[in-house]
Parts: C-alpha cells; sequence; structure tokens
C-alpha cells in the first residue's frame, strides 16, 4: 500500500506567549517563511498556542491567508456542563482548529492524566472532528527497565482502542528523558519506536491507518538535528516544544528539507 505522508511540523508553545504575542511570532514566522520562498505544501505547519491565544491566531490565519494549522494543547472528556476550568472540543472545532495535543508527559504528570483519560478525549477529539495528536513516550526509568518501546505501545494501543478505521489520528513519539533537556533521542532510537508505534495503529485502528498515519518525534528538536529525524522512513515531522517559540529556529525546522544532506 503505497501513500505519501505529508509531514508535519508542530509547535507546542505550551503555557508561553499572550495574545499579543501570538501575533508577533505568527506573522514573523510566516514572513520569515515566505521571504525564504518556503513552498508551504511541502510540509503542514502547525502551532498550538495556549487557550486565551487561540481565537486570536484564528482570526489572523484566516485574514492574512497563513498557511498555518491552529491547534489546541488539550480538550475535555465532557461536551459542556459544570466542569469549571475545562475546554470543550465544540469551542476548539468552533475556533477552526484542526487539531488538538492528548496525553502530553506534562499533562500525565502534572495534571494525572491516566492512559484511561487520555483514551477519552481523543474519543472526545474524533467525535468533534478534531486530529489527535497522541502523545506517547517513556520515562528515563522507563528505558532503563523496559527498553524505548515497550511503555509507549503499551499507552498507544489504549489511547486508540475503539477507534474507527478511518479515524485521522497523528502520533507523536515523545521520550519524557528527551523533553526540554536538549538531550534528543538518536535517531535510530526514534525510527525503531516510531516503527513500532505504526505497528501499533495497523494492529489497533487497521492497517491501512497504520500506513496513512503520521507518527512524529519529540524531544529537543532543533535545526541542527531535525533533518537527522526526517530521513527515518518512519519518522513523519515533528512535536516541537522551546523551539517553536522562537520564529528564525522554528522556520529552519520547518524548511529542513533544505538542508545539506536532505
Ligand atoms: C514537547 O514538550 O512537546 C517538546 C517536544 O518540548 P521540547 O522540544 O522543548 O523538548
Amino acid at each position: 500500500m503505497a501513500v505519501t505522508r505529508t509531514p508535519l511540523i508542530a509547535g507546542n508553545w505550551k503555557m508561553n506567549l499572550d495574545h499579543l504575542q501570538t501575533v508577533a511570532l505568527v506573522q514573523k514566522l510566516h514572513w520569515t517563511l515566505r521571504d525564504a520562498g518556503h513552498e508551504s505544501d511541502s510540509v503542514e505547519v502547525a502551532v498550538f498556542p495556549p487557550f486565551t491565544d487561540l481565537r486570536t491566531a484564528q482570526t489572523l490565519i484566516d485574514a492574512d491567508k497563513i498557511p498555518f494549522a491552529l491547534g489546541a494543547q488539550d480538550i475535555s472528556t465532557h461536551d459542556s456542563g459544570a466542569y469549571t476550568g475545562e475546554v470543550s472540543g465544540t469551542f476548539l472545532a468552533k475556533l477552526d482548529c484542526r487539531y488538538v495535543i492528548i496525553g502530553h508527559s506534562e499533562r500525565r504528570e502534572y495534571h494525572a492524566e491516566t492512559d484511561e483519560v487520555v483514551a477519552a478525549k481523543v474519543q472526545a477529539a474524533v467525535k468533534h472532528g478534531l486530529v489527535p495528536v497522541v502523545c506517547v513516550g517513556e520515562t528515563a526509568e522507563d528505558l532503563e527497565k523496559f527498553g524505548a518501546s515497550a511503555v509507549p505501545a503499551g499507552q498507544l494501543e489504549i489511547a486508540l482502542a475503539g477507534l474507527p478505521a478511518d479515524a485521522d489520528v497523528v502520533v507523536a513519539y515523545e521520550p519524557v528523558w528527551a523533553i526540554g533537556s536538549g538531550q534528543a533521542a538518536t535517531p535510530a532510537q526514534a525510527q525503531e519506536v516510531c516503527a513500532k508505534l505504526r505497528e501499533v495503529v495497523a494492529r489497533v485502528v487497521g492497517e491501512e491507518a497504520g500506513v496513512r498515519t503520521r507518527v512524529l518525534y519529540g524531544g529537543s528538536v532543533k535545526s541542527a538535528n531535525i533533518a537527522s529525524f526526517m530521513r527515518e522512513p518512519d519518522v513523519d515531522g515533528a512535536l516541537v516544544g522551546g523551539a517553536s517559540l522562537v520564529a528564525d529556529e522554528f522556520a529552519a525546522i520547518i524548511r529542513y528539507q533544505k538542508h545539506v544532506g536532505v
């Protein structure tokens, strides 16, 4: 089954930048890519600002016809009701969000999100027509005890259970020890785990989904290492944290196809 997977470079801003700073970053990123002659069809770009910035980003992207997809950093398992502080997929869809990050290790760690909560959020996203970016990854301790792929594969199996065969999902392999540490996984490790995660998608969702689903690597990605990950056959893009907050650096990551040796 031959399928071309459009690479996806996604910027997770985490709890950084207010709505005014959002305008500045989105515009600067857009102008930098445009001035560099970047062909927007070659790589999909998505930005994931905080909830309070989404409306601003949506308006700007729409008004200036900026070729970036918009995503949220979390979603409620509920549609509406007495859930103070939660944000429904209905609202995200109304803001033209295409993606939503689910199961980021920071939510698993600081908000006690279990695999079951992650699975419920994946269902909520799909129900509202959003594409879940399902984050999985092992801690340093897991790596030592179980190797690299066992924990992320187990997390993904639970997250995807019950999805229809035509579900549109993105998987992000993010070793917890690599996030924000400056110490990325090796391209070989990323490839090994991403290939295993693709097998999980094929087994749980369906063979065709395994072929078309994009599997990203995340964890200390920067312009100096992105090309080495993107050379791997099962790595279809990157989820980028810190480096996505700097327009020139994120633009250089997006333009990895122009790096020497790619
Ligand atoms: C992340 O938090 O998703 C991430 C990959 O962060 P960083 O790129 O800063 O390691």
